[in-house]
């Protein structure tokens, strides 16, 4: 199959929409990282999705819609706080977990009875799934666990050949992939993944936030996941990832006695004065370190990488997303020094 790169002209965005109507896959771009998009009411669009990424079939995928109204038709209830959460966090990163109606099928739902229903902010993403008028299935657009794509060249380079077109929307701006929440109470969410929407501006409407143990934690063997991505390991390049946490002078001394060829480690732009060793930075603060964590990881690849010491920002606000992700990367690998 010839992967045609579309532009964001309306032209183009009629094209994509047409491919997704017609039950094909199109790359496309959100404001959290590019989506692998497709009719997520067809079975059998759905089934070249979870072809395309290599992804196991248990593994949910997140329901885009053009405005949280819409949820109800595809849902069997839909809480209070949910109204009152899409109030204040939609459009954006945001991913509700709510209970599913038959107009979703089981195969995108990861044969779950519950659906993610987001309602995306991006311009190219918002008017793909309203003149397709259909709800869009849009996993992220990577090989099932390397890096996520934030930009349509990221996208080219997993999916070329596999899928039907990709629409080059420039390099997402948030650069990980949006917070999963689940609503457990009149007042009460958990987070099932990380993102940039953050505990801190949850609670800003929910009395109480809760961190599923999850996000920081391996789960031990036979457990069972609230959120099925959360355990298989994730966003990891070829390289080895290890993290070293612990204040600047310790990091350098490990990385001193570690370094060898093809070794790197990436870095806080505040670190890279004098900084002893090969490194790349990926940022001033977590923010940006969202944005450019997973350009970074497919560029040490790139740089044939075979081992990259980290710096994790700490584990609170944005931070928290970064340091879930890197910690998958690395294969729950932590040194402290
Ligand atoms: P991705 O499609 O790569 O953004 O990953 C979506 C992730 O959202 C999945 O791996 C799940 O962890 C989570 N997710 C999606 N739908 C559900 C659901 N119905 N229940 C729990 N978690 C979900
Ligand atoms: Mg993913």
């Amino acid at each position: 199959m010839d992967t045609v790169l579309l532009s964001d002209n309306d032209i183009d965005l009629v094209k994509a929409a047409e491919l997704i109507r017609n039950g094909e896959i199109v790359g496309i771009p959100t404001e959290t990282v590019y989506g692998l998009g497709a009719d997520a009411s067809n079975e059998e669009a759905v089934r070249k999705v979870f072809a395309a990424k290599g992804r196991p079939a248990d593994n949910p995928l997140i329901v885009h819609l053009a405005d949280f109204s819409q949820a109800k038709d595809y849902t069997t209830s839909i809480p209070d706080l949910a109204y009152t959460l899409a109030e204040k966090f939609c459009p954006g990163p945001l991913t509700m977990v709510l209970p599913k109606n038959d107009r979703i099928p089981m195969i995108t739902s990861g044969g779950l009875d519950t659906v993610g229903i987001r309602v995306p902010s991006h311009p190219v993403m918002h008017r793909i799934i309203e003149i397709s008028g259909r709800p869009i299935a849009a996993p992220s657009a990577n090989t099932s666990g390397y890096p996520s794509p934030t930009s349509a060249e990221h996208v080219m380079r997993d999916m070329n050949g596999k899928i039907s077109a990709v629409v080059d929307g420039g390099s997402s701006r948030f650069g990980v992939e949006s917070t999963v929440i689940a609503i457990e109470g009149e007042s009460t969410v958990r987070i099932l993944r990380p993102g940039c929407v953050t505990k801190e501006m949850l609670e800003q409407v929910c009395s109480e936030v809760i961190i599923d143990h999850a996000i920081l934690h391996e789960l031990e063997a036979g457990q069972k996941a609230a959120s099925p991505g959360m355990k298989y390991k994730h966003y990891s390049p070829k390289a080895d990832i290890i993290m070293v946490e612990g204040e600047l002078e310790g990091f350098i001394a490990y990385v001193g006695e570690h370094t060898g060829d093809d070794v790197y480690s990436l870095i806080f732009d505040s670190d890279s004065d004098n900084f002893p060793y090969r490194y790349m930075t990926y940022g001033k603060d977590s923010s940006e370190q969202a944005h450019l964590l997973f350009q970074r990881l497919r560029e040490l690849d790139d740089a044939g990488a075979v081992r990259v010491y980290v710096r994790a920002p700490r584990p609170e606000g944005v931070g928290l997303a970064v340091y879930n992700r890197l910690i998958r990367a690395a294969g729950f690998e932590v040194i402290r020094v």
